[in-house]
């Protein structure tokens, strides 16, 4: 597909503004050891609601950043 440079200037800039938003993170539950791989939205909400599976309160040291490069 071809991009005017232009339109490929403002694309590069909104992938980098949205990358931390999209990033995916394994998220292991420190109350019961659920796990699961969600996305940098789904991280901000289990920090605000909790484990959806306990509903116990979730921090920050439960989710680790998976690399995209890391995953075959
Ligand atoms: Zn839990």
């Amino acid at each position: 597909m071809y991009i005017p440079s232009t339109l490929r200037g403002q694309f590069l800039r909104l992938s980098q503004s949205v990358a931390e938003y999209m990033s995916e993170y394994r998220f292991t539950c420190p109350n019961c050891d659920a796990c699961a791989t969600v996305d940098g939205g789904v991280r901000e909400r289990l920090l605000i609601v909790g484990c959806p599976v306990c509903a116990g309160a979730v921090d920050t040291p439960a989710f680790v950043e998976v690399s995209p490069h890391n995953t075959e």
